[in-house]
Parts: C-alpha cells; structure tokens; sequence
C-alpha cells in the first residue's frame, strides 16, 4: 500500500500518517521530518535547507526530489509506504510519476487531509514535539501527561521554529499557492479521496481506518 498524504500544515498528516503506520505495517516518509534530520545533522542538504524552512518556504524541488527518492528506494523491500507532506508542487507530483513508472511502483491512494484556517492556526501554534521520539502533543487536544514532558520518553517537549505565528501564515500561503494545485493533479488520477480531518484526533481516525479498510 503506496499513500500520499497531502493537506495543508497542520491538518494532522503526520499524527495520523504514524497511526496507519503502525496499524497496517507501512513506512511513514515526513519529508518535513527528514529535511530537520539533516539540518540536524548538518549535513550538506540540511545546510542548504536550514535557512529556507526557518522562514517557511519550500525547500528547492530538485534537493527535495532526490533525497525522497533515494529515501523511497532505500524501503522498496516493505510492506509499503505513506509519503507526508510530499509531493508539495507541481514539478515535484510531476517528477514522483516519472520514477513510479521508471521503477515500476504502484500508486495506491492519495488522501486530500482538508481543514478550516482556524482549526490549522490553532493546531501548529499549539503544537509540541518531542525532539527524541518524534511524537506529537497539543498543549490543549493532546496534552502530554506531565506538563512539557514525553510521556514515551521522558524528553523536555520543544516548539517548531517555524511554528511561529508570523511563519505560520507564510507557511499556509506558500500551500495555497504552490502544493493546493496537487489536489487537482491527484482527482484527475481518480486516487484522491477527500477527508474532513476538522475534528479531533480520534474522529478523524475513525473516518481513516474505515477508508483504509477499503483500500487496503
Ligand atoms: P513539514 O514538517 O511538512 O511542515 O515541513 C517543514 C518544512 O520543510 C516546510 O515548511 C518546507 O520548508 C520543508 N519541506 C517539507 N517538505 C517539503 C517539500 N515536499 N518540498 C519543499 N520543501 C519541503
């Protein structure tokens, strides 16, 4: 099972994308997450990257390509893979179809996560993490048992840099813009399937797991 999960920051595609993930045995590919490794790491990606996702622009096409590639070449052996937050433009969709049809991967859905502004505002400005394992709480929908601590792991939760509230706007404009059109590439495709991810954490699962019960 090949997923795209695509949808505005803040519309759940990482929170939701881990929980599929563990359900049906797939690989979770945040190119979010794997960009802020490198930066991380300081690697020579990261460095080009670092400044770019600071302000909230999309990191260039050709660096994105790429690394996701390599990363999807590295899991072909598994069960499948959901990629999140990526393809993020038109050349980057048009580029990912070129190599699933040059390695022969098949496409299995794409999930179109839809939200009100509001509801995504909320969420990234009350977003935390943890930086050791990677899970997601909200300071309100889904708070951590101890306050600013990972319940997994006990590591200090920290804040997004570009969970700011003035780059959060940037951010929300760059999706209108450059990754909104996807939605038109994907239904022409006849793969795309709409969800009202509005709600909260658990509802929208629910509307999930039924979906993948039919697609899976
Ligand atoms: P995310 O964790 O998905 O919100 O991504 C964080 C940041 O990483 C974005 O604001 C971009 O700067 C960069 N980024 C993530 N995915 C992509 C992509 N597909 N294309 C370009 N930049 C990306």
């Amino acid at each position: 099972m090949n997923l795209i999960f695509l949808g505005p920051p803040g519309a759940g595609k990482g929170t939701h994308a881990k929980v599929i993930c563990e359900k049906f045995g797939v690989l979770q590919l945040a190119a979010g997450d794997i960009l802020r490794k490198n930066v991380k790491e300081g690697t020579s990606l990261g460095l080009q990257a670092k400044a770019v996702m600071e302000r909230g622009a999309l990191v260039s096409d050709e660096l994105v390509n790429n690394m996701m590639f390599a990363e999807i070449l590295a899991l072909k052996s598994s069960k499948g893979f959901i990629l999140d937050g990526y393809p993020r433009t038109i050349v980057q969709a048009e580029a990912l179809k070129k190599f699933f049809a040059k390695e022969k991967i098949a496409l299995t859905a794409v999930i179109n996560f839809m939200a009100p502004e509001e509801v995504l505002v909320d969420r990234l400005s009350g977003r935390r993490g943890c930086p050791k394992c990677g899970k997601i709480y909200h300071v309100r929908n889904m708070p951590p048992k101890k306050d600013g601590i990972c319940d997994r792991d006990g590591e200090k939760l920290t804040i997004r840099k570009d969970d700011e509230p003035e780059t959060i706007r940037h951010r929300l404009k760059v999706y209108h813009e450059s990754t909104k059109p996807l939605v038109e590439f994907y239904r022409k495709t006849g793969l795309l399937h709409d969800v009202l991810a509005g709600g909260d954490a658990p509802s929208v699962q629910k509307i999930l797991e039924k979906l993948f019960e039919k697609i899976h």
